[in-house]
């Protein structure tokens, strides 16, 4: 198997859980808040329940 390794995918691709804005990032680093709508729960599954 062949090693194939593409510059242009060295990016993460982000999805805000709240407003479905995608983003690509570089870097290892997760982004604090969504760029389009500023939350900081972008990676926060929605959920009605409470433990
Ligand atoms: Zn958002």
């Amino acid at each position: 198997m062949a090693e194939i390794k593409i510059k242009e995918f060295d990016k993460t691709a982000y999805k805000c859980n709240k407003c479905g804005h995608v983003w690509f990032s570089r870097g290892d680093e997760r982004p604090l808040t969504c760029p389009k709508c500023k939350t900081a729960r972008w990676d926060k599954e929605p959920r009605k329940k409470k433990d």
